[in-house]
């Protein structure tokens, strides 16, 4: 065994001894996602159409598929509060937001545009892990000095009372429960441009999870309302698509 990895073998050992963590991936004592697991994550961002998509849809990215290990870890964060993987998590939004945005042209701003939570959610789980993961990709990609001026991180976006938690519902009634539930407060929407003075400005609406595509539209719709033109949208991870019989592509 390396020093390397017997260090690392120490302090996971140590980590398992006092705080009682476990690799999501393998079950190996120690941190929440180990180095082997993390190096298996995806690399690259794809293109991930839902099927069918909401018409007028910005082009959908994921790392990953929501499935496996990356299920894992979201679900991990969401309701466990598993906060050592926001790191890694935010690391595959990183990756949706820069081929989102691969091309923008020189002076151009881009507002990184979290999906809103709910307030039960929020209160519920006792934190907003969308809006840590945006924040914390934005940092990421903030570490590139070309782009460190490019990136603002914008969660512009407010939920309207009576929409109700989107699991559960098939894709139909996700559009409907979402439709209309959405828009940007203009004292926000004011300052944000005054800080972007003359540069160009495009959004990228991002969530953790793209599923029907319907909540991720209706930010863009709720953006496009106010001026804001959408890019793309930039997602952790999508469901695998479904033809709409349900057979899986
Ligand atoms: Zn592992």
């Amino acid at each position: 065994m390396s020093v390397g990895a017997c260090a690392r073998g120490m302090r996971d050992a140590f980590i398992d001894l006092f705080l009682g963590g476990r690799c999501l991936g393998c079950s190996h004592p120690g941190r929440a996602l180990c180095v082997e697991c993390a190096a298996q994550l995806p690399e690259q961002a794809r293109l991930a159409w839902p099927v069918p998509s909401p018409p007028g849809l910005a082009p959908p990215w994921a790392a990953g598929e929501f499935s496996g290990l990356e299920r894992a870890m979201i679900v991990a964060l969401k309701e466990r509060q598993s906060y050592a993987l926001i790191g890694p998590l935010a690391r595959q939004l990183a990756l949706s937001v820069a081929a989102a945005s691969a091309g923008l042209q020189g002076s151009s701003q881009l507002w990184l545009v979290p999906i809103p939570s709910r307030r039960q959610t929020v209160r519920r789980r006792g934190h907003d892990s969308t809006a840590a993961l945006v924040r914390t990709a934005g940092r990421v990609l903030m570490r590139d000095p070309e782009l460190a001026s490019r990136f603002v991180v914008a969660p512009l976006l407010r939920l309207r009372s009576g929409v109700v938690d989107q699991a559960g519902l098939g894709a139909e009634a996700r559009a409907d429960n979402v439709a209309g539930s959405m828009y940007v407060p203009s004292p926000q929407l004011r300052r944000l441009l005054l800080r972007a003075g003359s540069a160009h400005v495009e959004a990228i609406v991002c969530d953790d999870v793209l599923t029907t595509g319907a909540t991720a539209r209706e930010g863009q719709r709720a953006l496009a309302a106010v001026g804001i033109s959408v890019r793309g949208v930039a997602t952790v991870a999508a469901t695998r698509r479904r033809q709409p019989n349900g057979r899986r592509r």
